[in-house]
């Protein structure tokens, strides 16, 4: 089976995040910018990927069309165990136009659609390719947008808990806001505090113990910048509370730089970001090795989203589902991706990624 053309296809989705009115500058998310990576066969059979777009949705299509279709073009589809040397190449073949960003996000893009192809070809949902269902629904987190007041932050808390949310993620960078959340979670509630790598070692170590008091369960990138391995693991020693960190990380070769530093308890590939599938199972298996627990990063609502509930029914581990918290206009899933009563998405069982993205909202939400 040969692998007939690889497309970009940019849709943006309007939505509605309430009092998360607060923009955080340049990377302020106007709309939910989907980068899908449609891959074609001689066969007929359709894989589908999702190249991180937040911000860059055009650069991620333009990487897909010039840099990624190329190298795929003409080429036999891989099977699940020829991916990943499928991938090594091109990731070599196109290491000078950067291991991190743009380059890595279309990479990504093709490497979730040739997972996507390989399972469809089967028959088979994506996690039964690679291995073992061990959850058929995985509980999910809040992940509030920046807010920025404490009244603001504690009511839209309530409102998420409501919707059935066991978890709540916050956007947030002052103690207050975090102190006010707790309040109005309750004590025991996972708390995780994002701050998008703001800090210098010891404003985020100060930080850091200024929060104790409300336990949060981990906080995420406090310093700038985000591959300074060192200051985390000092702030991570000195500040006495979990870090998280990887979303900004290049494949598992910085991953390991960062475990092997002490900088983490918790390590977040993003599947559209890392490089794939492929990259996040070597990355699950490196943070297996050095005894680091897994906190995915999935703030979109694509083929990706879907590859990471199909990656995290791997593992039994009690990790949270990250969902953006916000009125979507419309979804490429229908109602298959909501959170339900009980706070949790059940694992797509269809083939490959599990469900057929709707045509329909492709096109009307399609960006030419
Ligand atoms: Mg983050």
């Amino acid at each position: 089976m040969l692998i007939t053309n690889v497309k970009a296809h940019h849709v943006s989705i309007p939505y509605d995040a309430g009092v998360a009115s607060f923009r955080q500058g340049a990377s302020a998310i106007a709309a939910l910018d989907i980068v899908l990576v449609e891959v074609s066969t001689d066969a007929g059979v359709t894989g589908w990927g999702d190249a991180f777009g937040y911000v860059c949705p055009r650069s991620a299509a333009t990487a897909i069309d010039e840099m990624i279709a190329p190298q795929a073009r003409g080429l036999e589809v891989p099977d699940a165990e020829a991916i990943p040397a499928f991938m090594d190449r091109i990731q070599r073949n196109l290491h000078l136009f950067g291991r991190y960003g743009i380059t890595m996000f279309a990479i990504s893009g093709l490497d979730i659609a040739l997972w996507d192809l390989a399972a469809r070809v089967k028959g088979v949902p994506l996690h039964r390719l690679i291995g073992t269902s061990r959850r058929a629904r995985i509980p999910a987190y809040a992940s509030l947008l920046r807010i920025g007041t404490p009244e603001l932050v504690a009511r839209e808390c309530e409102t998420a808990m409501r919707g059935g949310y066991k978890a709540i993620k916050l956007h947030e960078t002052t103690a207050p806001t975090v102190f006010a959340a707790r309040e109005a979670m309750g004590a025991g509630v996972p708390l995780m505090v994002d701050m998008n790598c703001p800090m210098d070692g010891a404003e985020a170590t100060a930080f850091a113990r200024a929060c104790r008091p409300a336990a949060p369960m981990f906080l995420e990138e406090p310093v700038w910048p985000p591959e300074d391995f060192a200051t985390l693991a000092q702030v991570r020693s000195e500040g006495g509370i979990d870090l998280a960190a990887g979303e900004n990380a290049c494949t598992v070769h910085q991953f390991r730089q960062m475990m092997s530093a002490g900088a983490v308890s918790y390590a977040q590939p993003s599947v559209t970001k890392v490089g794939g599938v492929s990259e996040y199972l070597k990355v699950a298996a490196l943070a297996d090795q050095m005894g680091v627990r897994l906190a995915p990063h999935s703030p979109y609502f694509g083929p990706g989203f879907l590859a990471t509930l199909q990656l995290m029914s791997l593992r039994d581990d009690g990790t949270f589902v990250e969902v953006f918290y916000m009125n979507r206009a419309a979804c490429l899933w229908g109602d298959h991706i909501n959170v339900d009563a009980d706070g949790a998405i059940p694992v797509p069982q269809g083939p490959g990624l599990g469900y057929e993205p709707d045509k329909a909202i492709i096109e009307h939400y399609r960006v030419s």
